[in-house]
């Protein structure tokens, strides 16, 4: 059994009397690629929220790498080793793609090694052509990819995504897949709330299913997909926006 890098027990986010995630136990261990599905209104983003700490949970706790980090602050998670990437990209339009990294690295990385780093992380995400262009110019692809890169940047433990491939086309969501998987090759943990269900086959290892709040299935992608119950809250749903 590998280590669990992240746990919630009991967690519940309740809006007004309305539970948006109710009870979930979820188990994240190190080195999986581990994605949260699920219908529209299933809970995905609040679960995410409470587990970056964008929101308070309203029962249950949290620990990251065996530490409780249920009431603690989002820049003190990261602090400790999460990273998260957005779902809308928030990258320096004016500057250069280089720049861009250049700013998330700089308290990571030591003098000496920024250049070299920023290259790595330049080739790592297929950037290191336009690294000169301003980050504005680059496609809404591209610029998901850099924003990927600035979470890297931070040397995380586990990295967050709550809908990577929003507002992608095929191409660069297969592509998207493949960066996750080099990262995942490399030991990142990663984390992904997802509906695409392409991108899930592709990438996944472990998926949990959540319904209303709860979770409603677990395993391995295998596992998620032959079980008909799954297939059955999915019916109907193929067209589901976020
Ligand atoms: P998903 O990401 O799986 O589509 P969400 O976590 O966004 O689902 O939403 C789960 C439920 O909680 C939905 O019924 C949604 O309307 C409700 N909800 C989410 N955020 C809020 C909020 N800030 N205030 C009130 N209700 C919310
Ligand atoms: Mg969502």
């Amino acid at each position: 059994m590998s280590e669990v890098l992240l746990q919630t027990h009991g967690l519940s986010k309740r809006f007004g009397g309305h539970a948006a995630v109710s009870e979930v136990d979820l188990s994240v261990r190190r080195g999986e690629i581990h994605c949260l599905i699920g219908p529209n209104g299933a809970g995905k983003s609040t679960l995410f929220k409470l587990i970056v700490g964008t929101h308070e949970a309203s029962e249950g706790r949290i620990e990251f790498q065996g530490r409780e980090v249920t009431g603690e602050r989002p820049y003190q998670r990261v602090q400790q080793g999460m990273s998260i990437k957005m779902q809308a990209p928030s990258v320096f339009r004016e500057l250069p793609v280089r720049q861009n990294i250049h700013i998330a690295l700089q308290h990571h990385a030591r003098l000496a090694e920024l250049r070299r780093e920023e290259d790595r992380l330049l080739e790592l995400l297929d950037l290191a052509a336009d690294a000169d262009k301003p980050a504005g110019e680059l496609s809404h692809g591209q610029q998901q990819w850099l924003e990927i890169g600035m979470a890297l940047a931070l040397k995380p433990v586990l990295l967050l995504m709550d809908e990577p491939t929003a507002g992608l086309s095929p191409e660069e969501t297969f592509k998207t897949g493949e960066l996750i998987q080099k990262l995942n090759a490399e030991g990142m943990t990663v984390l992904v709330v997802e509906h695409d269900m392409a991108f899930i086959r592709q990438i996944a290892q472990r998926v949990t299913v959540l319904h209303f709040g709860k979770v409603f299935a677990e395993g391995s992608i295998a596992e998620v997909i032959a079980d008909p119950r799954v297939a059955e809250i999915y019916l109907g749903k193929t067209h589901e926006h976020h």
